[in-house]
């Protein structure tokens, strides 16, 4: 016989949660190293191990955080490259070469600042539909 589940919680504190780098469970300790304490490239992309205050693990087996690379960092990097590709020229008189720097450049720098957003997220939503985790 099927266990019956939980209805789900509101998704809001969780993201808002996510959004501040928060732990999605207490919304109390980080999920990564402030950037004054960072040490290598690394620790920039990587969460902590988990929560010291509730316990939540932030990071469960390898390749985790994969799908929230792809499904969140990536697509937004798509549509941010996108949506300024669009916007350099339609405005500015860019030769295919400028509008390509133009608009690759900024998509690295964003894919760079966003992907501790997108593990947050990711760590939201896995939450947020599985709240045993
Ligand atoms: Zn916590």
């Amino acid at each position: 016989m099927r266990k019956a589940r939980a209805p789900l919680r509101p998704f809001w504190p969780l993201l808002r949660r996510a959004l501040g780098l928060r732990c999605p469970t207490c919304g109390e300790s980080p999920l990564f190293l402030p950037w004054n304490r960072l040490r290598r490239l690394d620790d920039w992309f990587q969460p902590l191990d988990g929560c010291p205050r509730c316990g939540y693990a932030y990071e469960r087996e390898p390749g985790y955080f994969l799908l929230a690379i792809w499904a969140l960092n990536y697509s937004s990097t798509c549509i941010f490259g996108l949506v300024l590709f669009g916007i350099l020229d339609r405005n500015f008189d860019l030769d295919v070469g400028q509008l390509l720097i133009a608009t690759l450049l900024p998509m690295v720098i964003w894919s760079l600042l966003t992907i501790r957003r997108s593990k947050a997220i990711w760590l939201a939503i896995d939450r947020w539909l599985d709240p045993s985790l």
